[in-house]
């Protein structure tokens, strides 16, 4: 079993960071939506906000044509925004109209946007209302912000996640483990079969269906699987639950100290530890292995987008051999995030928040082999003749866990390989789409 973890706090504080405050490119909260509606399959996302909003959510999660979606927008018109109509009226007309249409959600979540925040829409109170009103016909109503002011894309999903917590029924009956974040059931079956094995009894959050949802309390110990995850270990830390440190479970080392400080948390003999581990590390090993040749020595810059960039980062530099020239995150958890940035290189350039300007210029001069940016910086990065990966695709695919390495490797070979394609037909279609 792996030494325990460095505290975050100390990995932290030991390493220069850069702090900058500037023009952001990221996209907004809204994004989670397109996952998270996915995972609790009877839950329903209203956003109330504008046409734009909806558009994104539109071109995002279009693929959903064949299928009743389980996110709308309720839109707020111009009326709305002068303050001449009761929004409140007007939102709770279209709850009963979804309701009557939709009688199988048993979780609507209201979410804020930018538009309902500028007007001070109070969708905390609106819901408390509904939820009152729907409660004993079976469906619960909460709120949260999915607002792209002062946020990135993956905050919408710890808002979610954050604003389900107080729902959680109170945990008795001796310790649990609890795995927070929304990942593909794929992920999660594979995560609950290797924790059967240790013998540590588990549950994860968000659950699947909203009747399901986990307990919690003193004796619940919480492992994160997304590093972006701090609101939400905040309100479960204010239910009495201890939220474990952890390197993120990306790549073989990663998972295996991921597990490693929940077995040590449960007391798991090494031994059993090894047997559970053993085999899923070694394909694990096998399967980074196979795009390691390619991957190493490449120089890499993350853009500050999704959160995941450290214990990315991490993956890259200790088990595909690639150097990290510029990590950049757009919020760094010191907690979460240390002891995945406790093993990368010391002399590494960390820089939390963002001045775009100055951070391409930065890029520019660097000239990495790879770029991970958000879609907006993609395309004018290509067309400056760098190869990029588009963060947000980290987030969509399965990537946690033993079994997903190789698919992690291999999203960062993908760019590779088909620039240098595209190179050996022709050295000047180099200025196409991105990756
Ligand atoms: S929430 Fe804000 S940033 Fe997101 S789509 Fe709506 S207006 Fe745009």
């Amino acid at each position: 079993m792996n030494a325990p973890p460095v505290s975050g706090l100390a990995a932290a504080a030991s390493r220069r960071i850069l702090r900058e405050r500037g023009q952001r490119e990221v996209f907004c909260g809204l994004t989670g939506i397109v996952w998270l509606h996915r995972k609790i399959q009877d839950a329903f996302f209203l956003v109330v906000g504008s046409r734009t909003c909806a558009h994104l959510l539109q071109s995002a999660a279009g693929v959903m044509i064949f299928a009743e979606p389980r996110f709308a927008t309720a839109i707020i018109e111009e009326k709305d925004l002068a303050g001449l109509a009761d929004v409140h009226d007007e939102l709770d007309a279209v709850v009963a109209r979804l309701l009557a249409r939709r009688p199988d959600i048993r979780l609507l979540f209201l979410v804020g946007s930018c538009p309902s925040e500028v007007i001070k829409l109070d969708l905390a109170k609106a819901a408390s209302r509904l939820d009152a009103r729907l409660k004993s016909h079976g469906t619960r109503v909460l709120a949260y912000s999915g607002s792209g002011i002062e946020t990135t894309f993956t905050q919408g999903e710890d808002a979610c996640l954050a604003a389900i917590v107080p729902e959680l029924p109170e945990a008795g009956g001796g310790r649990r483990l609890m795995v927070a974040a929304s990942l593909p059931d794929i992920v999660e079956d594979q995560f609950a079969r290797l924790f059967a094995e240790l013998g540590i009894p588990v549950d994860f959050l968000p659950p699947r269906r909203a009747g399901a949802l986990p307990a919690v309390g003193p004796e619940t110990l919480v492992l994160l699987a997304q590093p972006f995850l701090g609101d939400t270990a905040a309100a479960l830390e204010s239910r009495g639950a201890r939220v474990l440190e952890a390197p993120f479970p990306f790549g073989a080392r990663g998972t295996e100290g991921w597990l490693a400080v929940a077995a040590r948390a449960f007391g798991v003999p090494a031994d059993r530890f090894e047997a559970a581990v053993a085999g899923p590390r070694a394909r694990a090993e096998r399967a980074v292995a196979r795009h390691r040749a390619l991957l190493a020595g490449r120089r890499i810059c993350f853009l500050p987008d999704s959160q995941l960039e450290v214990p990315l980062a991490r993956f890259l530099a200790e088990e595909c051999g690639m150097i990290p020239v510029e990590v950049g995150t757009p919020y760094l958890h010191q907690r979460f995030h240390g002891p995945d940035l406790a093993r990368l290189p010391a002399d590494l350039l960390v820089s939390e928040g963002q001045d775009v300007e100055r951070q391409l210029d930065r890029v520019r001069a660097a000239r990495p082999d790879l770029t991970v940016c958000g879609l907006g910086l993609a395309n004018p990065l290509e067309a400056e003749g760098l190869a990029t990966k588009w963060s947000i695709e980290l987030v969509f695919s399965p990537v946690h866990g033993f079994d997903q390495s190789g698919d992690l490797a291999e999203l960062f070979a993908r760019p590779l390989v088909r620039r240098a394609k595209l190179a050996a037909l022709q050295p000047e279609a180099l200025t196409g789409a991105a990756a």
